[in-house]
């Protein structure tokens, strides 16, 4: 306490930036107008659950190109 965070930069992309305090052991996830301080192990858990948000969009994709694979060549197509 007192001094001053020592954010190391970490990566950096088009829509965020993550810089990491040694220090604190904390994140700093910026991302707009929003940064957000978590911790490394915070950090974990959102990764992993937006694996399995994502995992979870990817099998619907790929259900409902099934769906649309058994329906048959033109179906829902009213050209
Ligand atoms: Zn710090």
């Amino acid at each position: 306490m007192g001094k001053a965070c020592q954010h190391q930069k970490l990566v950096q992309s088009d829509i965020c930036a993550i810089s990491y305090c040694a220090d604190c052991g904390k994140m700093n996830l910026a991302l707009g107008a929003i940064t957000l301080h978590l911790t490394v192990k915070q950090v974990e858990e959102i990764a992993a659950t937006m694996q399995s948000g994502l995992k979870i969009i990817a099998e619907r994709a790929e259900t409902s190109e099934a769906l649309a694979l058994t329906n048959g060549p033109g179906a829902g197509s009213l050209h």
